[in-house]
């Protein structure tokens, strides 16, 4: 098949073939006999770089009416937008804050891209625009089995497709156990295809060599492994010389932040032939973003042609990261498994180097879906005779390894809407949106979700007579017994405080710790009150993400804590769990401080965060204080210091932080 049989404008064709798009690849095709392009639902369940865009475009350009594209990520969201936006004839717009908005902003465009929150949050706050919807496509279908994007982009769908009746749906996945589930679930034909543009083999690491899954083997010159120097470390470097030595660049997968700065100042030390590739103009635009240690040691190694990357980075570096790969200014970007959810960097070759993970509590194996994201990335269209993907081991684990990842399948994808949580959000947003007015009504609802497609014999109602017992406790719902007929049907409302707590895009949890927080700033003497009240109240909140608390620091913050205590909502003896508040009293000072004008650099030295742990704080904080003054709004209280200190905080936009002006 070919574009020019395709059913598009002839600019558009033009735009394919000046992007070297003649033929269609075989799942490009085959999407088209599915009807991609006439309105039809489609799974497309095909690998990394088979060109899953075009099959979105395909259903977007041709659909008669708007489109909305369902991102993971908003560093993809970018990418995508960007990408949209060369189409001719076309406007497109984007939306990647993941909080609350204003509810039309994402009307009037032919395609819209947006993040699944931020979807959830138009629909709670009211967004009429979805229902002028005729397609929406979903990227990376195959979270709805993660733990809390799953619960959201199921329900969302679900959603949608009541809101827009008869929409066209499209959902893009990675190779995973079950596809035909998600297909079956959204009355989709299914698309599933191991082919690639480039071919991939994968192999294990063990002893010197490797064994690749095509029969073929590489000797590796590991050397001799001094005394201070791991095996595993030796082998990874060895590996990505041997790429770059052949032009190829690499990604160098590791388990945490530490171990992706240790590999990388590990790599700019050896004599890596990585010198083709450095740069010195991406040092420079890496040290103007910040001055931070993180920002000198990344500045550093990206002259030596070595990158990282992970989440402590602020999202600037990442994306400068990313170009730089992309542009061939770096050879290898030494990775925490992040970047393979991410944007598009690929390479000739991947290695694994780390294939567990500290989880909180042991170090576990990473899910087989999750490798092979990584090894995906391996091999370049049209510029790569190959991509090779290596997983790293020892005589010990080499078996294990090659049978885990290389010979056994990804794993099923299993719906997570169960969760308590999960539900108790979902329940009050139907409810406070206005789609149910009674549990019966909510049942309805979920039964047109992934969940219920996958068990229909589960029976929800015993599940969410507790979650709807939860919320009213939380005083965020109303349940009324219906007369004779039964608990199934009993109504629902919502309070005015759950409609302000759903339309923030807070959890009910969230919601129900700032109105303690609020009633107790009411009853507290006001020369007692200041921001540092509002931020420790929004900092001890299950939305504010915790940070880590090292053993030295932990005396100095409890000493804050005693010298403050009269202006916290919350003492340490009235604390439910000792170590999360002395946490939340950790992040609520570090606020403060940036609040005050502290930099970034002086944060980051002094409470051992990462710049991107900071950026993300900011952000969220900002949030969370505009959701506290909502909330005290609604309950009428005189509270005015949650507005007051999200001020002093600065605002946040989506592309990042902005720093308070003063
Ligand atoms: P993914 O499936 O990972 O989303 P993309 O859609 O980004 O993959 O496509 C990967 C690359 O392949 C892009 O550079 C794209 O331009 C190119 N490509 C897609 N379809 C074709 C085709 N039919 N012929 C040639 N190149 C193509």
């Amino acid at each position: 098949m070919y574009v020019r049989d395709l059913p598009v404008s002839a600019a558009v064709r033009e735009h394919y073939r000046a992007s070297g798009i003649e033929e269609l690849y075989p799942p490009q095709a085959a999407a088209v006999d599915a009807g991609v392009a006439r309105g039809e639902n489609v799974v497309a369940a095909i690998p990394t770089a088979s060109g899953k865009t075009l099959i979105a475009e395909l259903a977007m350009l041709t659909a008669a009416g708007p489109a909305l594209y369902i991102v993971p990520l908003r560093a993809l969201a970018r990418e995508k937008y960007e990408s949209f936006a060369e189409l001719p004839g076309v406007s497109v717009g984007i939306s990647t804050g993941d909080f609350d908005s204003p509810a039309e902003e994402l009307g009037g465009e032919d395609i819209v891209v947006a993040t699944a929150e931020k979807v959830d949050s138009a629909i709670r706050n009211g967004a009429t625009w979805v229902e002028e919807l005729a397609c929406v496509v979903v990227d990376e279908v195959h979270l709805l089995g993660r733990e809390r994007r799953g619960p959201t982009l199921e329900v969302t769908l679900a959603t949608l497709q009541r809101r827009a009746p008869g929409v066209q749906i499209v959902a893009l996945s990675a190779t995973v156990d079950n596809p035909e589930d998600i297909a079956s679930w959204l009355d989709a034909d299914l698309v599933e295809s191991t082919w690639r543009p480039v071919s991939l083999r994968t192999g294990v690491y063990a002893d010197g060599d490797v064994d690749f899954d095509d029969g073929s083997s590489l000797a590796v010159d590991v050397g001799t492994v001094g005394a201070d120097e791991e095996e595993d470390t030796e082998a990874t470097a060895a590996l990505v010389a041997d790429a770059i030595d052949a032009g190829g660049q690499c990604l160098a997968f590791v388990r945490s932040r530490r171990e992706a700065e240790a590999l990388a100042t590990r790599l700019t030390a050896a004599d890596l032939d990585a010198g083709a590739f450095g740069s010195a103009d991406v040092a420079a635009e890496i040290t103007d973003v910040d001055d931070t240690g993180t920002a000198r040691r990344l500045a550093a190694a990206a002259e030596a042609g070595v990158g990282f990357h992970h989440a402590g980075l602020v999202s600037e570096h990442r994306a400068l990261v990313e170009a730089a790969f992309r542009d061939r200014e770096l050879g290898v970007i030494c990775a925490t498994p992040t970047l393979a959810a991410g944007v598009n960097v690929p390479a000739r070759r991947v290695v694994v180097r780390d294939l567990q993970r500290y989880t909180g509590e042991e170090m576990a194996m990473l899910p087989v879906l999750e490798v092979h994201q990584m090894c995906g990335r391996a091999g370049r269209p049209h510029l790569d005779p190959y991509g090779e993907a290596v997983l790293v081991g020892d005589e010990r684990t080499a078996e294990d390894l090659w049978e885990r990842y290389v010979d056994a399948g990804p794993e099923a994808v299993e719906s997570q809407l169960t969760a308590r949580e999960a539900l108790r959000t979902h329940v009050l947003s139907v409810v406070a949106s206005g789609f149910a007015d009674s549990k019966a009504a909510v049942l309805d609802l979920l039964d047109a979700t992934f969940f219920a497609h996958q068990s229909p014999d589960v029976d929800l109602s015993g599940l969410l007579d507790t979650v709807a017992d939860e919320l009213a406790g939380m005083e965020l719902l109303t349940v009324a017994p219906d007369g004779d007929s039964g608990g199934a049907s009993d109504a629902l409302a919502a309070t005015d405080l759950g409609s302000t707590v759903s339309r923030q895009y807070v959890r009910p949890e969230t919601g129900a710790r700032l109105l303690e927080g609020i009633r107790t700033i009411e009853s507290m003497p006001a020369e007692n009150v200041g921001p540092l009240t509002a931020l420790g109240v929004v900092c001890a909140t299950p939305d504010m993400r915790g940070t880590y608390l090292g053993n030295r620091e932990r005396a100095d913050v409890y000493r804050f804590a005693t010298r403050h205590a009269a202006a916290f909502t919350t003492a340490s003896e009235d604390a439910d769990d000792f170590e999360a508040w002395l946490c939340a009293v950790k992040l609520a000072r570090l606020l403060d401080e940036w609040s005050e004008g502290a930099t970034i650099e002086t944060l980051v030295e002094r409470y051992r965060v990462g710049p991107g742990d900071v950026e993300s704080h900011v952000e969220r904080a900002a949030w969370l204080l505009g959701a506290g003054d909502a909330l005290a709004a609604t309950l009428d209280a005189d509270v005015r210091i949650f507005e007051s200190a999200r001020q002093r905080l600065g605002s946040t936009g989506t592309d990042g932080v902005q720093r308070p002006s003063r």
